[in-house]
């Protein structure tokens, strides 16, 4: 016999052990469209005539993300929505997830801007990769993709940029962070943290865990890869990700209670650490903490 959804009388497709519920299709893209509404109303209102450039990969967050997006926002004639995909010059890997991206924002009719690293940077990310550096590839690849998008999202003048983090990223984030004892960083994951010059980032997935937005993605025919680069090998990252689905197992709830726990501290710790003030890069413009953007500094400009 199969089992029934804890809602209705239809047969369930997951058990969510956090909440101990059983749900059916319905039911449960329910409770993630619920959720993502929720966050978006309680972190990042959304005002009247806003341009809210929507980073997206083509790999299963980002397309969740904008369809969500597209699904809540796409009625409103006041929104406008931007797609913008980065093509960081990675052979072998970026291809796939771009098609997929271009795929999903013609489908939805949403506007969709590529921004490629050769045309911004004159260096692709395979280039950048096979030279002697002091950072891991992926901080480059990092720094580098936030920077031309979010001088892109100004320049289109979004007033926010979304980014496709799940519960599970942003679960590993904060653990990471109290291990190195960032607090600094730590007070710029609240969200919504406003920096001049910086296009405000909303995370309307930091609630659903990533298993969740992979079932989603499955349900509604949207791109289910990981959009996993051949680069990252983040080793600290990967290891809180094992420990954190460890404990998970567990410990079902274990990666909310973490990420709502860091949201209560958080609004605290705003208070007690100011953000500092950002400067504005000597060689770019770009808002930065220091003389020199990350960006700059990383591509070896002086
Ligand atoms: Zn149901
Ligand atoms: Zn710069």
């Amino acid at each position: 016999m199969s089992i029934k959804c804890d809602k209705c009388k239809h047969d369930s497709i997951i058990y969510q052990r956090y909440s101990g519920m059983h749900l059916c299709k319905k039911h449960f893209m329910e409770d993630v469209e619920r959720k993502i509404k929720l966050t978006i109303r309680k972190h990042y209102s959304v005002r009247k005539n806003e341009t809210i450039a929507v980073a997206v990969s083509g790999g299963k967050d980002s397309s969740v993300m904008l369809y969500m997006l597209h699904k809540i926002l796409g009625a409103r004639p006041d929104i406008r929505l931007i797609a913008l995909s980065v093509d960081e010059g990675i052979a072998g890997y970026r291809h796939n997830t771009l098609e997929q991206a271009k795929g999903l924002t013609s489908r939805l009719g949403v506007e969709h801007i590529i921004l490629s690293f050769r045309e911004q940077y004159e260096r692709t990310m395979d280039e950048i990769a096979s030279l002697e550096r002091e950072k891991g590839t992926c901080s480059y690849c990092g720094v580098l993709r936030k920077s031309i998008l979010n001088r892109k999202a100004l320049e289109l003048g979004a007033t926010k940029l979304a980014i496709g983090h799940n519960l599970d990223d942003e679960a590993q984030t904060i653990m990471m962070n109290h291990l190195k004892g960032d607090v600094a960083r730590m007070v710029r994951l609240v969200p919504p943290c406003e920096l001049e010059g910086l296009v405000l980032r909303i995370k309307p997935l930091r609630y659903i865990p990533e298993k969740e937005v992979a079932m989603y993605a499955y349900l509604n025919g949207l791109p289910l890869s990981t959009g996993a680069c051949p680069y990252a090998h983040e080793a600290m990252r990967n290891e809180v990700r094992e420990m954190l689905d460890d404990f998970e197992d567990k410990h079902p709830g274990t990666k909310y209670s973490l990420l709502s726990g860091f949201d209560k501290i958080a609004n605290v710790l705003s208070r007690e650490i100011p953000i500092a003030k950002l400067a504005s890069c000597r060689l770019c413009g770009q808002a930065c903490s220091s003389e020199l953007c990350q960006a700059c500094k990383l591509l070896g400009k002086q």
